[in-house]
């Protein structure tokens, strides 16, 4: 059955994040044929409308204006509704970011209509869409037929496969923005954090630290391994709430859920609430001294040993290659 799907574009510092092209290639199979639409909103964000033609949007919506060069859900909010009045689709997907988890679920309720979360798969089984996502802090996995008017869904990061890049030209539409009367949140500054530079929910390589790393100090080694391979660092709660690094590097049940092609847990136990956040990675190697540590159940690759050998002289060997 031939449907109109919206992707909404997501950004992070008006960068296109890789999740916006997965998206597409999600849209293209739950459009069965039908139309693919991608909309971007931001200020400056022109420059994003060939990525997406190129990955398998028919239409291109650009909301460009001021007033969204923050994040302001009720301002954000607004522009999606007059994208979804452009397009009519019969499917919107966000990604299962920060802002997708606030905006999805506003706009589905204000559309009086479903909402699937934190997708890993989509297919079609006949006319139905069935969407894949974990359940139980990732112990299992439900399908879920959705069905509607519009189904809202959010798709998370390094799942679904990116489309091939095409020459094609979509065409692209300039939708004036509409301010909603009653906004109620104004974003007056933006106070930046110091980070890697690599985004840890899209990261394809991430190092992660524990409790064991046993102070800020001891991520130091885990940053020099993460400097080598291209990767980004994050952390377990048991390291956050020690007050070793910034919570922002949460990974887990309460932290970001992450599916990077290699995850190397350094000095993690591996509680339930933390594998909730990593254990779908595609490669998992843990480096504990307790052999015993539960994080060796989910590993591919176990290092029984101290992080503070063992971490060095990985640095030294990926060095070499
Ligand atoms: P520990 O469990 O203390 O493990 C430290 C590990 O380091 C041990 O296995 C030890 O053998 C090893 N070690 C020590 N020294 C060395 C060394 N020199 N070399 C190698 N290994 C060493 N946790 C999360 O991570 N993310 C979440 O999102 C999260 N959400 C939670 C939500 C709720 C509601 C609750 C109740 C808990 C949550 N937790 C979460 C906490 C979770 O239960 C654990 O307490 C936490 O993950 C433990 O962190 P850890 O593995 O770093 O520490």
């Amino acid at each position: 059955m031939k449907r109109k799907v919206l992707v909404v574009a997501d950004l992070r510092a008006n960068q296109l994040r890789n999740v916006s092209l997965e998206a597409l290639g999600g849209a293209n199979t739950l459009a069965d044929g039908g139309e693919v639409a991608a909309v971007v909103i931001g200020h400056g964000v022109s420059s994003l409308v060939q990525p997406l033609s190129e990955h398998g949007a028919n239409h291109v919506y650009v909301i460009d204006h001021a007033d969204l060069a923050q994040y302001v859900p009720d301002a954000y909010e607004a522009a999606v509704s007059q994208a979804i009045e452009a397009f009519d689709p019969q499917v919107v997907l966000f990604a299962h970011s920060a802002i997708g988890r606030d905006v999805a679920p506003a706009l589905a309720a204000k559309h009086k209509a479903g909402q699937v979360s934190d997708i890993i798969h989509v297919e079609l089984a006949g006319d139905d869409m069935l969407f894949t996502r974990p359940i139980y802090a990732g112990k299992a996995f439900a399908k879920v037929k959705a069905s509607g008017h519009v189904v809202f869904a959010t798709i998370r990061p390094n799942n679904l496969p990116m489309p091939e890049q095409t020459s094609e030209q979509a065409d692209v539409v300039n939708i004036d923005y509409a301010a909603p009367a009653n906004l109620r949140t104004k974003v007056r500054e933006v106070l930046k954090k110091a980070s890697s530079g690599v985004d840890l929910s899209e990261a394809k390589i991430i190092v992660s630290g524990g409790r064991g790393v046993k102070s800020a100090d001891g991520f130091k080694p885990l940053y020099e391994l993460a400097e080598v391979l291209g990767a980004a660092v994050g952390a377990s709660r048991g390291a956050c709430d020690a007050g070793y690094c910034d919570y922002s590097m949460q990974i887990g049940q309460t932290g970001k859920v992450v599916t990077p092609d290699l995850y190397i847990a350094c000095g993690i136990s591996g509680a339930i609430q933390h594998l909730a956040g990593m254990s779908n990675s595609k490669i998992i190697v843990a480096i504990n001294k307790d052999p015993e540590a539960p994080i060796f159940k989910v590993a591919d690759y176990g290092i029984v040993g101290d992080l503070f050998d063992v971490v060095p002289a990985l640095s030294s060997e990926a060095r070499k290659v």
